[in-house]
C-alpha cells in the first residue's frame, strides 16, 4: 500500500484505511472526505474544536471550504502523495487562508495556533504556517499520535504544560515544506533563497525542472548560475 509523505498508509478506498467519511467535529460542520478514524480523528477533532473556539469559527466564511481525506498527489510534486490521501490532513477555512499566501492569520491567531499544535498537541500536528496556512497534517508516528490522543480522551482535552515539545533536529538552512514545490538555492555571495516556481534553467548537468522530478530539493549553484536563476524568478526567503 502506498503512503503519504508523512508515512501513513494512503488509499483510494476509504474503508481500506479506516476513513470516517462522515466526520463532523462540530455541529453542522463537515470536512468532505472525512478523516482517519481512531487516534487521528481524536486529535483533529480537538484541533478543529479549539480553532473554532479560540481562533476562528469553522464555517465563518463559506460552508464547504473545509476539506479532509482526498486521494491525490501533491499539487506540484506528483511523485509524492499528499497527506490528504491518507486521511491525516485537513484544510481549515480554505477560502480565507489560500495555499502559498503568508500572514493570512493575525499575529495573535498564529500564536494561538502554535500553542494548540506545538504545545497542547505536542507537535504531532504540523501547521504549514507561511506556506499553506489552511493546512494541518499529522507529523507524528502511531506511538506519538496514540499518546496525545489518550491524553485528550483521559483529560477531556490536553492542557498546556509539563510535556516538553521534542526538539527538532537541527537544520543548517530553512527546509522546504513538503507540500510546496520550492527549491532551496545555495550559492556563494547569495542569501539562501527559495526558488518558486521551478524553471528549466540549466544548473550544471541538470535543470531545475529535472531536479524536481528527481526529487532533489536543495540545489547548490555557482554564483553565476544563481545570478541567472534569480534574475528570472525567485522569491527571497528573508
Ligand atoms: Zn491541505
Amino acid at each position: 500500500m502506498p503512503s503519504s509523505y508523512n508515512g501513513w498508509p494512503a488509499s483510494r478506498s476509504a474503508s481500506l484505511i479506516g476513513i470516517n467519511t462522515n466526520w463532523s467535529p462540530l455541529p453542522g460542520v463537515k470536512f468532505p472526505g472525512g478523516i482517519k478514524s481512531g487516534d487521528v480523528e481524536t486529535i483533529f477533532t480537538y484541533l478543529v474544536q479549539q480553532l473554532d473556539k479560540r481562533v476562528e469559527k469553522a464555517a465563518e466564511y463559506r460552508p464547504g471550504d473545509d476539506w479532509g481525506w482526498a486521494y491525490r498527489a501533491n499539487v506540484n510534486n506528483p511523485s509524492t502523495l499528499s497527506c490528504h490521501a491518507s486521511g491525516t490532513a485537513i484544510d481549515y477555512n480554505a477560502t480565507q487562508h489560500p495555499n502559498r499566501v503568508a500572514n493570512t492569520w493575525t499575529r495573535e491567531q498564529a500564536r494561538e495556533i502554535r500553542q494548540i499544535v506545538d504545545v497542547e498537541l505536542a507537535g504531532v500536528i504540523k501547521w504549514l504556517e507561511g506556506w499553506d496556512e489552511m493546512h494541518f497534517e499529522i507529523r507524528g508516528d502511531r506511538i506519538a499520535v496514540a499518546k496525545v490522543a489518550k491524553k485528550i480522551r483521559d483529560g477531556g482535552g490536553v492542557t498546556p504544560g509539563p510535556e516538553p515539545t521534542p526538539p527538532e533536529p537541527p537544520e543548517p538552512t530553512p527546509t522546504r515544506p513538503p507540500e510546496d514545490s520550492v527549491f532551496i538555492l545555495q550559492a556563494p555571495n547569495h542569501p539562501t533563497r527559495l526558488i518558486d516556481p521551478p524553471l528549466a534553467i540549466p544548473i550544471g548537468s541538470t535543470t531545475i525542472k529535472s531536479a524536481e522530478f528527481a526529487g532533489i530539493k536543495r540545489i547548490v549553484m555557482t554564483e553565476k548560475e544563481a545570478d541567472t536563476v534569480i534574475s528570472q524568478t525567485v522569491r527571497a526567503l528573508d
